[in-house]
């Protein structure tokens, strides 16, 4: 404990809160699918990462709905192990491998995979850092599917402009996203928006029960308190504001 920084005592945390949901992020497994489908040429020998997979909701959508083999990845080792406990559940474990490691920094060999697979997580190394690290290991005309978080408009009332830099320095629109896909060196194949489902049946509405299981588990804890004040807040900016964002897939071919 002596030698964890505040920094990583919160993510240890975060982590801690969502392994016990099946989401750890907005999303669904239809929407998964929808953006699957823009993919061609995924036969049994082809290989696919699942970058910032968490416990793995999309890892298990992907590996039912392709021949694939996958390798998940995740900088949170619980996540990890409850990913591997649940392919092994589904019978999934001989083309499921989940591993720790960064999303900025990964263990791969060049030209290895046809598809890079990432929900929700690229904001945490950010979007252009990503794209252009991440290329080198597609092979040639291989695929990469990525959901983010994006304005839907030009412009916003200050109190969520506010929010979402603080959260994500870089967050751009739509259109200034696509633009970073070409400049990194893919060609912009589709993006669509999730719907409000992904975010409120699928992400806000599990959490609340589990806020006040944390709560109890940890009380008197003030950085947990605040991380909960923190959750309700992202969840009712997301009622107020919900017209001006939101989780945009992105799907784009290497060039
Ligand atoms: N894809 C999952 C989903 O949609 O349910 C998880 C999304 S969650 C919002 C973001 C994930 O990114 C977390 O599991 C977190 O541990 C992971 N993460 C954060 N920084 C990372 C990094 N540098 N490398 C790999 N994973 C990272």
């Amino acid at each position: 404990m002596e030698d964890i920084t505040i920094g990583e005592f919160e993510f240890a945390l975060i982590n801690e809160f969502f392994t016990e949901l099946e989401r750890q992020g907005p999303g669904s497994p239809e929407e998964t699918i929808r953006a699957l489908s823009f993919i061609s040429n995924l036969s049994s020998k082809a290989k696919i990462a699942d970058l910032g997979c968490g416990t793995g909701a999309q890892t298990m959508v992907l590996a039912q709905n392709t021949e694939a083999t996958i390798t998940a990845l995740d900088l949170y080792a619980g996540s990890i192990d409850r990913l591997n406990i649940t392919a092994e559940k589904l019978g999934l474990q001989n083309r499921i491998k989940g591993i720790v490691g960064s999303m900025d920094n990964l263990p791969f060999q060049n030209d290895e995979f046809d598809l890079i697979w990432s929900e929700g997580a690229i904001a945490n190394i950010g979007f252009e850092k990503g794209l252009n690290h991440w290329k080198k290991f597609l092979k040639k005309d291989g695929y990469v599917v990525i959901t983010y978080e994006s304005w839907f408009t030009d412009e916003r009332p200050a109190e969520i402009e506010k929010w979402w830099v603080a959260a994500v320095p870089e967050i751009g629109t739509i259109a200034h996203n696509i633009s970073i896909m070409q400049k990194t060196g893919y060609i912009p194949v589709s993006t669509f928006t999730l719907p409000e489902c992904c975010w409120i049946d699928n992400y806000f509405i599990p959490q609340k029960a589990r806020q006040e299981e944390f709560l109890k588990k940890h009380a008197g804890d003030k950085t947990v308190e605040d991380m909960i004040v923190f959750m309700r807040r992202e969840a009712a900016l997301y009622s107020k504001y919900k017209q001006y964002y939101g989780y945009v897939f992105y799907i784009g071919k290497k060039l």
